[in-house]
């Protein structure tokens, strides 16, 4: 059986865990009639198709989507003016057939996942597609679930977004599995399923919005602020708990103030009340238009940690989000960051400082002067909330526009 693989290909991937990934630690190649199947397809339009896994059918002809659910998507591809194997690239998450005890098809495992994912971002890396269709959850684990670790999510939050996902410089289209929707035959799911298909297919015609690095201004005066009079700007505070009002120790820690897509102004609180007066003036001026994601957050904390009362509310990015898509666990800002701008995991070095050290207790504090402890924590505390305010005014604009 070594002889299928390079040196390369059976070298083993020790993950972060310890764990080895290799496809000599998978195994499945052993019973395959076809090991590590290829991607098949001319890819004329560029698009690749990632679904789960080959069946026997697939497994037995050498290439993907041969067996029912295969004529399903070439079927609906068709329907959509996508020809499958003309037009696409096509593999799976998973690129061996993963057979059950009994000999049937099963479900690929989040290991024998983990273990092929290295080929199919070397496939990736090889074509460099301009749309990518994740066909259900093996495959959206596939590329997402290691960039993205927590509150990772099933399919019904991942399906429908088109993102430009500015690590991969491809579109990302999860969508669901065409096994799922022969299993349910709901016209619901269909139509859905359709739906997203459609808005996958068109990204192909769409440039790739490459996203620009923000100007971070990080200020010890102040009185800068004082020179903005009018517009719309984004504020964020960076805080050392959830709630201000229980223990008279909490505090705003850091505040950033972006007055376009691209620039903001980025502060440690100062100690001295006086200094604060500039910030203050900003927030209580009704000409200087505020948004935020989730403005009761910065509201509460202004009129108790600050004695202020923000004036001029224009937009809340996370109300907008929930109204755009009523769907669970989508309205964070680092979520709405990816879907939209394909910006994954900005915050992830300082997230732990972030949380409450007791989680059950909305009141307590979290460990946010442990990470300003040193100059360089807090110059990521600092970077980080000017760039909550940098995409939540992107996020705003764009989600005006849907609006308007
Ligand atoms: N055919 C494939 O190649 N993969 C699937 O996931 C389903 C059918």
């Amino acid at each position: 059986m070594e002889g299928f693989f390079s040196k390369k290909e059976i070298q083993s991937i020790t993950a972060l865990d310890g764990k080895v990934r290799s496809c000599y630690s998978c195994g499945l190649y052993v019973w395959a009639k076809t090991p590590k199947m290829k991607p098949y397809g001319n890819f004329r339009k560029r698009i690749m198709n990632i679904a789960e896994a080959p069946g026997e059918t697939e497994d037995l002809h050498g290439k993907p989507f041969q067996g029912k659910a295969g004529k399903l998507l070439q079927k609906t591809y068709k329907k959509l003016g996508i020809d499958l194997f003309e037009d696409c690239i096509n593999l799976n998450a998973v690129n061996c057939r993963p057979i059950s005890k009994t000999g049937s098809n099963r479900t690929p495992t989040n290991y024998e996942i983990e273990c092929c994912r290295k080929s199919v971002f070397q496939y990736i890396e090889k074509y460099k597609p301009h749309t990518i269709v994740l066909l259900g959850s093996s495959a959206i684990q596939s590329i997402l679930n290691h960039r993205w670790k927590k509150d990772f999510g099933g399919i019904s939050k991942w399906r429908g977004w088109a993102i430009p996902d500015q690590s991969l410089r491809a579109w990302i289209c999860p969508v669901f599995h065409p096994s799922f929707i022969l299993r349910y035959e709901s016209c619901e799911y269909v139509n859905l399923w359709e739906d997203d298909l459609m808005k996958a297919f068109e990204t192909v015609n769409m440039e790739f919005p490459v996203v620009t690095e923000p100007n971070i201004k990080i200020i010890t005066d102040l009185n800068i602020l004082n020179e903005i009079q009018s517009g719309v700007v984004s504020i964020d505070f960076e805080t050392t708990g959830l709630k201000p009002y229980k223990y008279t120790d909490h505090r705003i820690v850091s505040a950033s103030v972006a007055t376009d897509e691209n620039t903001a102004y980025v502060f440690k609180m100062p100690n001295k009340r006086s200094e604060m007066q500039p910030f203050k003036k900003l927030l209580a001026n009704p000409n200087v238009r505020k948004s935020a994601h989730n403005i009761k957050f910065e509201d509460v904390w202004s009129k108790i940690y600050l004695d202020t009362t923000i004036r001029g509310w224009l937009w809340d990015s996370m109300q907008a989000a929930h109204i755009i898509d009523n769907r669970s666990h989508i309205t964070g800002l680092k979520f709405q960051t990816y879907v939209n701008f394909g910006i994954i995991d900005y915050s992830s070095e300082i997230n732990k400082y972030l949380q409450s050290v007791d989680e059950k207790n909305g009141n307590s504090v979290n460990r946010i002067d442990e990470l300003i402890s040193t100059e360089s924590g807090l110059q990521k505390l600092l970077k980080y909330n000017a760039l909550d305010t940098i995409y939540q005014y992107r996020l705003s604009n764009k989600q005006m526009k849907l609006f308007a």
